[in-house]
């Protein structure tokens, strides 16, 4: 805990923590330390855990990085870190994010931006951009992060770590702050595959909080992380073809291919139609559910109130404006739009029919191989400011991860490669719905 606490304050310019838990966290590990003498200490005694704003920690503050819920504290544990806690994990802080998990840069924190530790004048991704950097950085063993469209992967991507987003309804979501409930996934962020596996197992599981999380066993991943087997792999052409592929990006992760098939994998290339609709479907979905999702905020409920009040339609209106930024403000404007009388069909029903089509044909491919590879963004990290003005061009670098969102499968990113600035490359596997434990291994492997 104290090395960890020592690189916090040493990288506090990087801004990945919102809070340290500082002498919490070195009382549980005196907690820890009589434990582990005595014999009763948890399968995670010791290992020091950063968690992403939008999770909740009883009597805590939460805020999702936004000025919105300024002043909430959280009054029970998401169930996924309850299980963390019961295993004796020390729990660190709270961690930087994009506002509500919405964003793919970290840039959208109210409370400013992080930094990536390889280049500080560079993103770290986001939106789980704070627990991707303190991984990075050495300053917690792991963190938990939230992934709806990427927000786990993309910035283990451009952070140089392994980040996982199990698939939709392996983990809990009581207690993780909704942004689009049919695609938020708790995710995490390690050093190892090992680590990642194990902190799966033991967060994974139904709950009875959750009528979502599912009931199929879970398997003991950290103990399946062995494996010789020879594997059908396939890799979507088109992905490799899209305009704004980085070519060392792509260069690298075709050379992890090719190291595959030269190790006797089976590997094909497959043909995907969808890749043009992906984004577009992903934004019309996720945004319609948002605008729902953060009716919630309303002034009376949780946090903010503003000041600047003279009737309820005024509360409403006054709170809102000035407790939510700007890509918020944004993506609710267009939720509300879709979801329109007028609209809906056109937009809401069509989007929802084109994420079953994606599906449908994912997992036709996920029947015919045992994974699919891609890279995990376009482009490695991006400098602060260089997509902000865009919002267009800050969505495309989604275009990779939300295939899986979409379809709910499970994916992970790990790191490959550097580029010529030494900016880390991920790749990117998906697999079938609840075999993480194949994911795991093979990643394992290819790490
Ligand atoms: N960048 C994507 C978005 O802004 C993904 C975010 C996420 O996974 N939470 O929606």
């Amino acid at each position: 805990v104290e090395h960890y606490l020592h690189n916090i304050k040493e990288k506090a310019e990087l801004n990945a923590f919102l809070e340290v838990f500082e002498e919490e966290a070195l009382a549980q590990a005196t907690i820890v330390d009589q434990k582990l003498a005595n014999g009763t200490a948890g399968k995670l005694a010791g290992m020091v855990i950063g968690v992403k704003d939008v999770i909740a920690y009883k009597g805590h503050a939460l805020q999702a990085s936004s000025q919105i819920l300024n002043g909430f504290k959280s009054l029970y544990t998401a169930t996924a870190l309850e299980r963390l806690i019961a295993e004796d994990a020390i729990i660190i802080g709270r961690q930087n994010c994009d506002e509500f998990a919405m964003g793919a840069s970290n840039e959208n924190s109210s409370f400013g931006p992080v930094k990536n530790a390889d280049d500080p004048t560079r993103v770290p991704g986001g939106s789980s951009g704070g627990s991707a950097v303190s991984v990075q950085a050495d300053m917690c063993l792991a963190a938990l992060g939230s992934d709806t469209g990427g927000s786990v992967r993309q910035p283990a991507s451009f952070c140089g770590v392994v980040g996982l987003k199990p698939t939709y309804s392996r983990i809990s979501r009581y207690g993780l702050i909704a942004y689009a409930s049919s695609f938020d996934q708790i995710g995490l962020f390690t050093k190892s595959v090992e680590d990642a596996a194990l902190l799966l197992e033991i967060m994974a599981g139904p709950d009875e909080y959750d009528s979502t999380a599912s009931h199929q066993p879970v398997p003991s991943y950290s103990s399946l992380l062995k494996t010789d087997k020879k594997y059908k792999i396939g890799y979507i052409r088109d992905c490799f073809e899209s305009e704004g592929l980085d070519t060392e990006v792509k260069d690298s992760i075709l050379g992890v291919k090719d190291m595959l098939q030269a190790d006797g994998h089976q590997v094909e290339a497959v043909e995907f139609p969808y890749l043009d609709y992906m984004v577009p479907t992903y934004y019309i979905l996720t945004t319609a559910e948002a605008s729902s999702n953060l009716g919630r905020y309303d002034g009376v409920k949780y946090g903010y109130r503003s000041p600047n009040i003279s009737d309820l339609t005024s509360l409403y209106k006054q709170t809102r404006s000035e407790g939510f930024g700007k890509e918020v403000q944004r993506r609710i404007m267009l939720g509300t739009f879709v979801l329109s009388a007028d609209y809906y069909d056109a937009y809401y029903t069509k989007a929802q029919k084109v994420r079953r089509l994606i599906k449908e044909k994912t997992d036709e491919l996920l029947q015919k191989f045992d994974f699919l590879i891609l890279p995990t963004a376009p482009t490695t990290a991006f400098k602060i400011g260089e997509n902000t003005a865009n919002p267009l061009a800050m969505y495309l670098a989604d275009i990779f991860t939300v295939q899986a969102s979409l379809a709910g499968v499970p994916a992970i990113s790990i790191p490959v490669s550097r580029d010529t600035n030494g900016l880390s490359i991920g790749l990117q596997l998906m697999t079938r719905s609840f075999d993480e434990a194949a994911l795991l291994a093979f990643s394992n492997y290819i790490l």
